[in-house]
């Protein structure tokens, strides 16, 4: 009853009771609501577009920030990049080429990194370009690792089978001789020193003193070994595989047997002058896929360059051989 309204009537000179509607007090109340409603979404209105609340603020600074390290995300990738492409570069020009291989072309190196619908769900972001941009990169730069991954892979495959070559091939000289003092006559028309005629030497002699250790010049697989009255004398011939073949002749003993598997480097027998000889000396060969070839061109793990011209104006000079 709180609530009950009197107004006084002068006519009657009494209270009376005032009235009040049930639907105009809910008019009232709903007119005051909205009103207060308006001037609270004006003022919060004026205050957004002057300030940011706190959970705007941060967000700003969120967005501000993940805008930085996308920025400094490209800055990184883009070094990788360029790391990538001095490797690429490398891998076409060196690497390759030293196993005979052609060089990636550029349209497979970039090519296919996924059509244009991968990145759709990006369109919609606000910073679009940078995260579109981010993950594009990203994706030619996987490719591009994973194809050079493959290249060196490959490689490896191809320097595996090389190193059996390489560790095959004969490269060195058959005996100990630093200072090249052993040269003596090389490969060419020579005078014959027994038959006094001129006649190919097919090798090169190393003149040392008998019992020098004489040296397998490759990895390989002794094919032959021999004691003749004449010719060659008490010789072995290895098997280097890989159409290789080396004969080391005249000498005084032997350190191996047929079948035995040698490494480079590895006593074979020792300097002698058995056979059609005219002092202690090796006399030394090699073939390729049976036929003789200069023996000089395979000391190339021994002699510089320097060395290499001496030892070819030692055995150049000396006309006679000791066969
Ligand atoms: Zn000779």
């Amino acid at each position: 009853m709180g609530n009950t309204k009197y107004r006084f009537n002068p006519k009657t000179l009494t209270y009376e009771k005032v009235e009040k509607s049930f639907s105009k007090v809910l008019l009232r109340i709903s007119l005051y609501s909205l009103i207060i409603l308006i001037v609270a979404l004006g003022l919060s209105a004026l205050f957004l577009s002057k300030f940011d609340t706190p959970a705007m603020k941060a967000l700003r600074t969120e967005n501000s920030e993940l805008l930085t390290q996308y920025q400094s995300l490209n800055e990184k990738l883009a070094q990788i990049e360029n790391v990538l492409d001095q490797i690429q570069v490398r891998d076409d020009n060196i690497y390759r080429v030293v196993f005979n291989n052609d060089p990636i072309p550029e349209s497979v190196r970039k090519a296919g990194f996924g059509g244009v619908d991968n990145y759709s769900k990006f369109e919609s972001f606000d910073n679009n370009d940078i995260v579109l941009n981010t993950s594009k990169k990203i994706d030619i730069i996987s490719k591009q690792a994973y194809i050079q991954a493959k290249s060196y892979e490959d490689l490896l495959q191809q320097a595996i089978t090389k190193e059996k070559e390489l560790s095959s091939v004969p490269a060195i000289m058959p005996l100990s001789n630093k200072d090249l003092t052993y040269t003596s006559s090389g490969w060419g028309m020579r005078m014959h020193p027994v038959y006094k005629v001129p006649r190919f030497h097919y090798g090169m002699d190393f003149v040392a003193p008998k019992g020098a250790p004489i040296y397998a010049t490759g990895d390989g697989k002794v094919s032959s070994i021999q004691s003749l009255r004449t010719g060659h004398g008490k010789h072995v011939v290895i098997d280097h595989g890989f159409g290789y073949e080396t004969l080391y002749a005249h000498m005084s003993a032997f350190n191996v047997k047929v079948g035995d598997k040698v490494k480079r480097g590895q006593v074979i027998g020792f300097v002698g002058s058995t056979g059609t000889s005219t002092a202690s000396h090796l006399h030394y060969e090699v073939l390729k896929n049976g036929v003789n070839v200069n023996p000089m061109h395979y000391y190339f793990m021994d002699l510089t360059p320097d060395e290499y011209e001496k030892m070819v104006a030692i055995s150049s000079n000396i006309k006679r051989s000791f066969d």
